[in-house]
C-alpha cells in the first residue's frame, strides 16, 4: 500500500439522517484512530455515559459559519464549545471549539464522537488516554481502563496508584438518602430511592428477561436460568451493613449504544419504574411515565425526545433529552416496570456510586459487538475483574 493512498472515515448516526464522509491518506493518522476519552462532567452528563469518546475531524463537516444541517440540534455546552446530536435518534455527532487558536486548523475546530465514526478497511481504534479524571474523584471509567495514558484534566500524567488512592477516598464518602441525576442543561432531572422488596419491585409486577449484561445473549435458551421472582437479578445486596439494597449497573458495547450515544461504552442502571421520579422543569415531581406517556403526552415528550432502536411493536424504546441530547433511557420488549437509566446522569458527585450501584464486573454486554473495531470492551472487561481483586472481591 501507497503512504499516500487515500480512503474514506465514515460517520452514520443511528436512525441514518446524519451521514459524512472524511477523506483521508492511508497509513491513517494516529489522530483519527486513538481516541481520547473525556470524564469532564459536560462529557458525562451531556452523553449520559461514563465518557465521551472522540478524535479529531480530518476535515469540517459543514461550514461552522452558516447553518448546520437541519437534521442535527446544536448544544451550546459552554463559552468555547458546541455539541451537536441527531435530532431523531439522538446520536452525538460532533464537537466544536469555537477558540480561535482551534478554529483556524484545516478541522476548523471539529471533532467526532468515536461511535459514529467506521474506520477504512483493516484500520481498528486504539485508545490516546482517558482525561479529565479529575472531575471524578473516584476514578470512573479509568479505574477500570487504567492501561493507557491517563490525566487528570487534558496534559498532567496520573499513575494507576493515583487512581487507587483516589477510590479509597471516594469510597468514605457519605452515601445520599436519594441518588439524584440530571442531564447537563437540567431539563430532565431523576431521583431515585431504594429498592426496598416491595411487590412493585419484583415479579411479575416488574419483569424482564435475563440481562446480556449476566447472562449472554447467546446462551441456547435451555440454558437460561428463569428470572428468581424472590430475588431477581436487578435487585442487589447492600453494599455496607443497614445501607440498604443495590441496583445493578454495567455497561454495554452493543452497536446500537454505541451509535446513539456516540460513544464506545455506555453503561446502564437496571431499575424498577417504582423507584423512579422525575422532576419537570416546573419543578412539580412525578412517578415515572408509561412508555406511552413518554411518546404521546406532551409533558413528557416536549422535554424527553423518543426513538425506536428496533423496529417490531412494541420494539425497543429510548429516551434523549431534546435540548442537550443527553441519553435518558432503555426500555425494550419483555419488560414491565423496568428501565435501564443512563450511568452517566448520575454522576452529580463524579463517583460511581457504589452505595446505591453494584457495578458487575463479569461482563461488558455484546461486548463481541466491538471485537472488530478495537480491544476496548475486552480490556474492560479485564479491568473490572483487578478492580474486583483490588477490592476483596466485594464491589
Ligand atoms: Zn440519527
Ligand atoms: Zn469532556
Ligand atoms: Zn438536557
Ligand atoms: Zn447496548
Amino acid at each position: 500500500m501507497e503512504a499516500s493512498d487515500s480512503a474514506m472515515l465514515k460517520l452514520a448516526c443511528h436512525c441514518g439522517s446524519n451521514t459524512h464522509a472524511f477523506s483521508v491518506t492511508l497509513p491513517l493518522d494516529k489522530k483519527y484512530k486513538d481516541i481520547h476519552f473525556c470524564q469532564c462532567t459536560t462529557c458525562r452528563w451531556a452523553t449520559g455515559t461514563f465518557a465521551a469518546t472522540a478524535i479529531q475531524a480530518p476535515s469540517p463537516p459543514f461550514d461552522p459559519d452558516g447553518n448546520p444541517p437541519a437534521t442535527l440540534t446544536v448544544w451550546k455546552s459552554s463559552d468555547i464549545g458546541s455539541r451537536y446530536f441527531c435530532s431523531t435518534c439522538s446520536a452525538q455527532l460532533f464537537f466544536r471549539y469555537s477558540l480561535p487558536e482551534l478554529t483556524k486548523d484545516a478541522n476548523r475546530g471539529f471533532y467526532l464522537a468515536t461511535g459514529v465514526v467506521e474506520l477504512p478497511p483493516g484500520e481498528t481504534f486504539g485508545v490516546d488516554c482517558v482525561a479529565y479524571i479529575d472531575s471524578v474523584p473516584d476514578g470512573g471509567l479509568a479505574s477500570w481502563l487504567s492501561d493507557v495514558k491517563l490525566r487528570g484534566l487534558l496534559r498532567d500524567t496520573l499513575a494507576v496508584d493515583d487512581i487507587v488512592a483516589r477510590e479509597r477516598e471516594a469510597r468514605n464518602l457519605e452515601v445520599p438518602q436519594k441518588l439524584e441525576g440530571t442531564c447537563y442543561c437540567s431539563s430532565v432531572k431523576i431521583t431515585l430511592s431504594r429498592p426496598t422488596g416491595r411487590p412493585e419491585e419484583l415479579p411479575p409486577y416488574t419483569f424482564s428477561d435475563n440481562t446480556d449484561l449476566v447472562i449472554p445473549n447467546y446462551t441456547p435458551a435451555d440454558e437460561q436460568p428463569a428470572v428468581d421472582e424472590k430475588n431477581p437479578w436487578w435487585i442487589r445486596e447492600e453494599q455496607k451493613p443497614a445501607a440498604g439494597k443495590r441496583f445493578l449497573g454495567g455497561l454495554c458495547a452493543c452497536t446500537s449504544c454505541r451509535k446513539i450515544a456516540g460513544s464506545e461504552v455506555q453503561g446502564w442502571i437496571f431499575v424498577p419504574t417504582v423507584c423512579v421520579e422525575l422532576t419537570l422543569p416546573s419543578g412539580e415531581t412525578v412517578p415515572w411515565p408509561s412508555r406511552q406517556e413518554l411518546v404521546e403526552d406532551p409533558t413528557y415528550n416536549s422535554i424527553i425526545g423518543t426513538y425506536k432502536s428496533t423496529p417490531g411493536d412494541p420494539g425497543v424504546l429510548r429516551g434523549f433529552c431534546k435540548t442537550c441530547g443527553a441519553n435518558i433511557f432503555w426500555d425494550g420488549l419483555t419488560r414491565r416496570n423496568l428501565v435501564d437509566l443512563s450511568t452517566g446522569l448520575f454522576s452529580q458527585r463524579g463517583v460511581r456510586e457504589e452505595g446505591w450501584i453494584e457495578w458487575w464486573t463479569e461482563r461488558v454486554s455484546f461486548v463481541e459487538d466491538a471485537e472488530k473495531r478495537h480491544d476496548i470492551g475486552k480490556r474492560l472487561e479485564r479491568g473490572l475483574q483487578e478492580w474486583k481483586t483490588r477490592l476483596g472481591g466485594r464491589v
